[in-house]
């Protein structure tokens, strides 16, 4: 496995625990974790000089030995004014991805736009869904924590600078996290797992448990892992098939972990925890949108207590695939109503901009070798 090395780890990747050890270590004051933690994540601070509480010896200890944002933004594209999509260089020159998502008009939390931020957990992809752009140039590394808390700062300093250029709290109004993007999370479990720490502890981002949602293509062993960890938050399986010969075709995860495989395992862990888990369905063309799916889907469904996302396909270029047609979802929809299953229709977001995950970065990595 390719793991990457920085030249200088990022105080992002540090939890309040292991800050507190390193400053032990070094013979200096530990309660200097919860201040420099103060700087990053309640004041925003991008360098070491602007910590003014903290004595020299410690801005000069922590400029030796860390750097703050292993990333740069490189490009912000927008789609209308619901979905933009940065995407940000690390410091090994790879590309990674990170969607905003505004909620669309009339769907508004009351403080505003509710905004969902869709975080990449890898570079590439070794899971190779045949819909997918992600997997299309294979696998290279897995990110550091840093770097997935690096997307969630770098887009809410973005947001700040959006809104005129002061940031009334660090996560300026990104009320969801959802790591969904670019990766799949499971296959980075550590550095996912420290990274939605970071997001939920106090010491941390603050963000509710609840607004983290934690997405899998399925790897049944890991979900079974993942229900041990204690931060309450909520995970979703991209099913995509409900029976082996669909689900199988279109995602190679299943060989592995097959539906009699995966299914026990989203049931120990919703009972684990006392959650709903969320079943996402894209919807394809001729692939997985008859009817008859439609009523194994329910089928599953009912079984776990779950939710159902029905997500019409977002065309990706270079692959077959298409959207059904607006009847064909329709009717698809009336099957899971019928067998009163739990679901929503996913608005399509960000045609225009790449938006399926992975796009935006195949195109740069292409333009980067043309
Ligand atoms: S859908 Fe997710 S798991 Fe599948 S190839 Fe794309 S990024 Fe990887």
């Amino acid at each position: 496995m390719a793991v990457f090395k920085p030249e200088k780890e990022s105080l992002y990747a540090e939890t309040l625990d292991s800050l507190t050890a390193k400053l032990t270590e070094q013979g200096l004051p530990s309660f200097r974790a919860g201040q420099i933690m103060d700087w990053l994540y309640r004041k925003g601070a991008k360098d070491f000089d602007s910590m003014s509480n903290l004595p020299l010896s410690v801005r000069k200890w922590l400029a030796d030995s860390f750097c703050i944002m292993p990333a740069q933004m490189v490009l912000a594209k927008a789609a209308g004014d619901v979905t933009e999509k940065l995407l940000l260089e690390l410091e090994d020159g790879s590309y990674i991805e990170t969607v905003i998502l505004r909620a669309p008009e009339g769907d508004e939390a009351e403080d505003g736009a509710r905004q969902t931020l869709c975080v990449s957990s890898q570079v590439g992809c070794a899971y190779g869904c045949k819909f997918c752009a992600s997997g299309l140039d294979g696998w290279k590394r897995n990110l550091l924590a840093s770097e997935i808390i690096a997307q969630v700062m770098t887009a809410a300093a973005h947001i700040a600078e959006q809104r005129g250029g002061e940031q009334a709290r660090t996560l300026s109004g990104i009320d969801n996290i959802v790591f969904m993007g670019m990766g799949e999370p499971l296959a980075n479990f550590d550095n996912v797992v420290r990274a939605v720490e970071i997001l939920h502890a106090q010491w941390g981002l603050g963000l509710g448990a609840r607004r983290i949602t934690i997405s899998t293509s399925g790897i049944a062993p890991q979900i079974l892992k993942l229900a041990e960890v204690p931060v309450q938050f909520r995970l979703a399986v991209s099913l995509h098939g409900a029976t082996n010969e669909v689900r199988g075709a279109i995602m190679p995860v299943n060989k592995a972990y097959p539906l009699e495989v995966l299914v026990p395992a989203i049931k120990k862990f919703a009972q684990t925890r006392g959650r709903m888990v969320t079943l996402e369905y894209i919807l394809i063309e001729d692939v997985n949108d008859a009817l008859s799916h439609a009523a194994a889907l329910a089928d599953i469904t009912r079984e776990l207590h779950a939710h159902v996302n029905l997500i019409p396909y977002n065309p990706v270029p270079n692959l077959p695939w298409k959207r059904p047609n607006y009847r064909r979802q329709k009717a698809f929809a009336e099957v899971l109503s019928r067998a009163k299953v739990s679901f929503t229709i996913r608005r399509q977001k960000g045609d225009d901009i790449d938006a399926a995950c992975g796009q935006l970065r195949l195109r740069m990595e292409k333009e980067r070798t043309a």
